[in-house]
């Protein structure tokens, strides 16, 4: 099918928006969170105008829909990336969520003085601080494989990191700073044949292209559906029935017991156990347009897409003297960072919002990574399907003019 970006971009009301008078909105900050399309906003509005109730409590009508609802969209995302089983899906706030509660339910009972979790130096600190917290209580470490110049890893230096210490290997499928892809099923079969189990931050993976949790071959899967165009306040946790099934509880509360006594509990099984109190119900059925929605493209048309647009910005960057670009491992897609020579990051991105074009900068929640690059900041652009090609040529003239004004 071929992309029609002009046509998508029709389904995103606020790219009508003008930043100031004839000044139209560039939105080069999806990789932060990705705008929404107009079939999101209705799905919610609609939830919430005719079958808005609390899930898996009430004995009436607007409950049993409302379950629907909420469990349709387990079943879907179960589909959208692969699963056995829609059980293996927990419903989270996002993947930060997801992970911390991977470290803490199957971490506190696995983990122990001495052990080893494996990450690499790219990933975002919501798969680092999780870890951090837990070897902290454990008396255990985080070992951190290297990444190249480029941004790649280099799995000979990854594979001899892996010992009869470690205990899990967490890895991002896709950097949240430099768009390199990582070979996440060459990782997983490195990791299986040593019997480390892997958990895969598929946060900015799952936006860029399909996953497939059975291909991979991993054993927890997390991504938050704002970066997919769907809602803030919901992701999911994907996990193996039976790893799942072997985890204690993380919160407590509603829902997910089984029966309460003064003196006991015994807790709900699989994914209930997991989804303490009230959930997103109305972003379930966000969740669900929004995966609807990109699976109406097809996720290799906009992989394809998304790498054009990475291509051609960083073949325009790469003209603009004094610009340096980060990473540039081959295959990398949707995300560019860089510096400017005797520039601010933040005042380049200023710059360049006064030009409309709504820019990243800072360190990106990635800071090993920044201090790998030798910089305390990066600028970053990064994609989504409603981008184009004259927004990257607007991108190049907004760093030319940042860069008058700065040198
Ligand atoms: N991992 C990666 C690679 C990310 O890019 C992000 C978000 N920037 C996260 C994890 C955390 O996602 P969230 O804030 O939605 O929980």
């Amino acid at each position: 099918m071929v992309f029609d970006v002009m046509k998508a971009r029709q389904d995103f009301p606020i790219l009508a928006r003008e930043m100031a008078p004839g000044v139209p909105l560039v939105y080069l900050d999806s990789a932060a969170s990705a705008q929404k399309p107009r079939v999101v906003m209705d799905a919610m509005v609609s939830m919430m105008t005719h079958s808005y109730a609390n899930v898996h409590r009430g004995i009436h009508r607007l409950g049993d829909e409302a379950t629907d609802i909420y469990e349709g969209a387990r079943s879907r995302a179960a589909r959208f990336i692969g699963a056995q089983a829609a059980e293996e899906i927990v419903f989270v706030r996002g993947a930060t969520e997801g992970i911390n509660l991977v470290a803490q339910a199957w971490g506190r009972t696995h983990v122990g003085p001495g052990d080893e979790i494996l990450v690499s130096e790219i990933e975002h600190h919501a798969n680092l601080v999780p870890w951090r917290m837990l070897v902290q209580e454990k008396g255990a470490t985080v070992r951190m494989a290297p990444v190249r110049d480029d941004g790649s890893l280099d799995m000979m230096v990854l594979a001899g990191m892996m010992n009869a210490r470690t205990k899990m290997l967490a890895i991002t499928a896709m950097s949240n700073v430099l768009g390199v892809i990582n070979p996440v099923r060459e990782i997983v079969a490195l990791a299986h044949a040593r019997g480390i189990p892997v958990l895969v931050d598929a946060c900015q993976a799952a936006v860029h292209g399909q996953t497939d949790v059975q291909a991979l071959g991993c054993d927890f899967l997390v991504f938050s559906a704002h970066k997919l165009y769907g809602p803030t306040g919901i992701g999911v946790l994907w996990g193996r029935k039976e790893i799942l099934d072997s985890m204690p509880p993380w919160q407590g509360g509603g829902h997910m017991i089984d029966r309460v006594t003064p003196e006991t509990i015994t807790y709900a099984g699989v994914p209930a156990r997991f989804e303490a109190g009230t959930m997103p119900i109305v972003e379930s059925a966000g969740l669900v347009a929004a995966l609807d929605y990109l699976d109406g493209f097809g996720m290799d048309a906009i992989a394809a897409h998304d790498r054009m647009l990475h291509d051609a910005a960083r073949e325009r960057l790469a003209r603009i003297p004094g610009l340096r670009l980060m990473g540039g491992a081959p295959g990398s897609s949707n995300i560019v960072s860089f510096t400017l020579d005797g520039a601010q990051a933040y005042d380049v991105a200023s710059i360049a919002d006064k030009c409309g074009v709504a820019l990243r900068a800072g360190h990106h929640c990635a800071q090993p990574l920044m201090r790998r690059l030798g910089v305390d900041a990066t600028v970053r652009a990064s994609f989504g399907l409603y981008n184009t090609l004259e927004e990257v040529e607007q991108l190049g003239r907004a760093i030319e003019k940042a860069r008058e004004m700065l040198s």
